[in-house]
């Protein structure tokens, strides 16, 4: 009977792979503690996941169900992607899975048997940025969590919304008229740091859809956030206080960084199958000595432009250091056709160059493994929250050059508060100069300011490390978490059964 079954939750994933990633993460630990996943996503997303699933062969998954949507609007190649896309591929999952949701309740209720090995679903918990999941869920009558996958910092933005409208300051006034913002248990921030979303210049589209989000969050009752509180006890504290200082009363629980389970001694970190490209990365790494390479990526979905990609180069050549940059096709290529040669986007002359002091990945990289690399000594990054907790994690200090989303405040978080980066000033042309690349580079690498947030982001590492094992903060708000769907599912079989 399907009493006797683990407690299922349907999960929906924004199909973007540092979220996709996250919320798998999340979908292992609940399902190693007895919680049967239902992981919806769109189609190229699942296939992604179902290798590393199959290889991953452990008991957990066969709790673990995927299911990709069809993809009725296509987010081309995956990166690059205008917010205006994303919003319609949101829109674009909603009819598929209400029917998905139908139909699992159907089969659970015991009109088709064969795949009856899960019980009816209990909960939704959707990605932040699926705005019409809450609706679903209330018309099926199930519980609804919302998956939070950045810090606190953008959760205090996204629930202030209406005070900041109220103020005037959303939709945000261009960089041009600095204005700056108070909110609850941050520090001020000037607008030009708060998420680029809330800028209505990026399109009146993009912010309705924020908006529509940051209003669903607010009439969420508990949200899942990939922080620890360690981190941020500050704002964490004040969004779960009661004092009225934000305008709602949800349960935030930190659960982060939801990282591979086993991580960091997870053996998939180290294998060519898991990570393609890994050998030959990991070649080149370990010709290097111990922290002397710096490591450059600007994530998964952001591309820089051709002149921002040369003035790097020079910047990275200039520095004298080892480095190892994922260059992804730049933004101006035409989108169809954008399959340059890395010769082509590369100053001339530059591989012959610097030979083997760079390694220069155009594709995917296996980023767990190459910050968990003792080669790898610093990490300069586009601040996506995601690789910030995976820096973290690994001990590796940060030199911050954000460009869009969230970005600038997770670039304050880490600058200003956890004083474990340092900040790469922007020229008039919207991107750091050669110069500063090449000075901010070595002043972490080796100069007196780079030793202070050297040893903050190892006393870091420890403390997120320890949040995430027994007893800690985010282990124990999982186990808060998985018990309450135990509970869910419990009074649902109940409820059935009368
Ligand atoms: N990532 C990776 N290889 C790459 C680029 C990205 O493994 O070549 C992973 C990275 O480890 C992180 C995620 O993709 O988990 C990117 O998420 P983040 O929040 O940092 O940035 P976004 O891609 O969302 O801008």
């Amino acid at each position: 009977s399907p009493h006797n079954l683990s407690p299922h939750v349907l999960l929906l994933a924004l199909p973007a792979l540092g979220h996709v990633n996250a919320l798998f993460h999340l979908a292992k630990l609940l399902s190693f503690k007895g919680v049967a996943i239902t992981y919806v996503c769109a189609h190229h997303c699942i296939s992604i996941l179902e290798r590393e699933l199959h290889a991953a062969n452990s008991s957990a998954n066969a709790l673990i169900r995927l299911v990709g949507l069809p993809e009725r609007v296509s987010l081309g190649d995956g990166h690059i992607a205008s917010s205006k896309v994303f919003f319609e591929v949101v829109c674009g999952m909603k009819d598929d899975f209400m029917q998905l949701v139908k139909q699992q309740l159907q089969i659970a209720g015991g009109e088709r048997e064969t795949q009856a090995s899960f019980a009816a679903p209990s909960a939704i918990l959707s990605d932040n940025f699926i705005f019409w999941a809450r609706d679903v869920a209330i018309a099926f009558n199930l519980a609804h969590y919302v998956f939070f996958p950045f810090s606190a910092s953008p959760l205090t933005v996204m629930l202030s919304l209406p005070l900041l409208i109220s103020q005037g300051h959303v939709p945000l006034k261009s960089a041009a008229e600095p204005q700056l913002i108070t909110l609850p248990s941050l520090p001020p921030l000037w607008n030009k740091d708060l998420p680029t979303c809330l800028h209505e210049v990026d399109g009146k589209a993009e912010l309705e859809w924020k908006l529509t989000c940051g209003f669903n969050l607010i009439k969420a009752s508990t949200i899942l956030i990939n922080t620890s509180y360690e981190m941020e006890a500050n704002a964490i504290e004040a969004l779960q206080s009661k004092d009225g200082s934000h305008q709602t009363k949800q349960k935030v629980l930190t659960v982060g960084p939801v990282l591979p389970r086993d991580f960091p001694n997870d053996h998939r970190l180290h294998s060519e199958s898991e990570n393609p490209g890994h050998t030959e990365c990991s070649r080149w790494l370990n010709s290097k000595n111990v922290g002397s390479v710096l490591y450059v990526s600007f994530g998964s979905i952001y591309s820089l432009g051709m002149e921002e990609i040369t003035e790097l180069a020079l910047g990275l050549e200039a520095s004298s250091y080892a480095f190892l940059w994922v260059l992804r096709q730049p933004r101006s290529a035409s989108s169809k056709n954008n399959n340059s040669l890395l010769s082509d986007l590369l100053p001339e002359g530059f591989q012959s160059r610097l030979k083997d002091r760079c390694f220069i990945s155009s594709g995917w990289a296996p980023q767990l493994f190459i910050l968990s690399h003792p080669s790898v000594g610093a990490f300069l990054t586009h601040c996506g929250w995601n690789s910030i907790l995976e820096s973290i994690s690994f001990g590796v200090p940060l030199i911050a050059c954000p460009k869009f989303a969230e970005q600038h405040l997770n670039c304050r978080l880490i600058v200003d508060q956890l004083k474990i980066g340092i900040e790469l000033s922007k020229d008039h042309r919207g991107f750091p100069s050669r110069e500063e690349l090449e000075t901010t580079t070595r002043l972490l690498m080796e100069g007196e300011g780079g030793r202070g947030v050297k040893k903050n982001v190892a006393a870091l590492k420890d403390i997120i490390r320890k949040s995430v094992k027994k007893g800690g903060s985010s282990y124990e708000n999982v186990e808060a978490f998985v018990h309450e769907i135990f509970q869910l599912s419990a009074t649902h079989s109940k409820d059935e059964s009368h």
